[in-house]
């Protein structure tokens, strides 16, 4: 049986570690958070996040919208934002409303209060090997855990699944960085099952249920889920059939508890971490 990565303690110890280090600071980290859209889970996160920051003495501020907002309301919005000394982090919610750039208003905000690492100044450091202002939380989260489990990278086969600009692609990058040989799957990868079957580490960032099955994982793999999909009972899902995987894998993560509670933790580290590289 696969340990069981525990996310939420690897979570809490970051949290615990920043919450001593910010009561000792004379003037508190703050963040921005920027939320226009009416998506559920989207003011969910937002209201997490709120309250994380406040249980760490990070000064949050939340600008929530309805959709008379406009883009120009926006744009001015950030430019304040960029201009205000007191901020030191800005955080966009995405998905913005449709009829909304989103785009445009990531590549706006200073790179240096980018905190989720997502402006392409941000992404093409990452790129090049240079050390960004922040890193993407998700893919951060991860690389934290794997190392926290002390699993070791160089050279290992890793397929990652999933090509997005805010988990894929950044976790491809940063493994590449950390020396193992990456392979990177979408949904137009043929023949998967031959990829992951060959991988030391899987890491599954699809957002499609019970994808990666128990005969799709070599017998000793680590298994990173990322997934996350609201099922109808409520309850949240994986895209790791986790009862039947965990009993060929080496290294689990689970779902809820594995890599979600990583993610919000490393967004409080990148604020903690741009206020003081703004301080320096
Ligand atoms: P996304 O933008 O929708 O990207 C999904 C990716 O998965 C795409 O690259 C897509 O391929 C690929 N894909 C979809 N179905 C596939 C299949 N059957 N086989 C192979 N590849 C497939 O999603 P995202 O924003 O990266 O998020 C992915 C999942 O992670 C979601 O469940 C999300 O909720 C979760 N998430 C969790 C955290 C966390 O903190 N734990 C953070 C962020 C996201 P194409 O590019 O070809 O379409």
């Amino acid at each position: 049986m696969a340990v069981i990565i525990d996310g939420k303690k690897c979570a809490e110890e970051i949290l615990d570690n920043l919450k001593d280090k910010i009561s000792k600071l004379e003037k508190k980290p703050s963040l921005a958070v920027i939320l226009a859209n009416d998506n559920p889970s989207s003011k969910i996160y937002v209201d997490n996040k709120e309250k994380v920051s406040m249980e760490l003495g990070i000064k949050s501020s939340v600008y929530r919208f309805d959709k008379s907002i406009t883009q120009g309301e926006l744009i001015k919005l950030i430019h304040e934002l960029n201009a205000d000394k007191n901020i030191n982090g800005i955080l966009v919610q995405l998905p913005l409303f449709e009829h909304l750039n989103s785009q445009e208003i990531i590549e706006l905000i200073n790179p240096k209060k980018d905190v989720d690492g997502f402006h392409p100044i941000n992404v093409g450091r990452l790129n090049c090997g240079l050390e960004p202002y922040a890193v993407c939380c998700t893919p951060k989260g991860i690389i934290k855990l794997l190392k926290k489990y002390k699993i070791n990278l160089v050279g290992k086969n890793v397929v990652v699944i999933g090509r997005s600009n805010i988990v894929g692609k950044p976790i491809a990058t940063l493994l590449t960085n950390e020396n193992a040989t990456v392979t990177l799957a979408h949904s137009k990868t043929k023949k998967l099952k031959e990829i992951t079957k060959n991988a030391d580490v899987i890491v599954s960032a699809t957002g499609h249920p019970k994808l990666i099955k128990a005969d799709m994982v070599k017998k000793g793999a680590v298994v990173i889920d990322v997934g996350i999909t609201k099922q109808i009972n409520g309850k949240l899902a994986g895209d790791v059939d986790f009862e039947k995987v965990k009993n060929v894998a080496s290294y689990i993560t689970p779902v809820p508890k594995g890599v979600g509670p990583m993610t919000i933790a490393c967004l409080m580290e990148n604020t903690y971490e741009l206020y003081l590289k703004q301080k320096a």
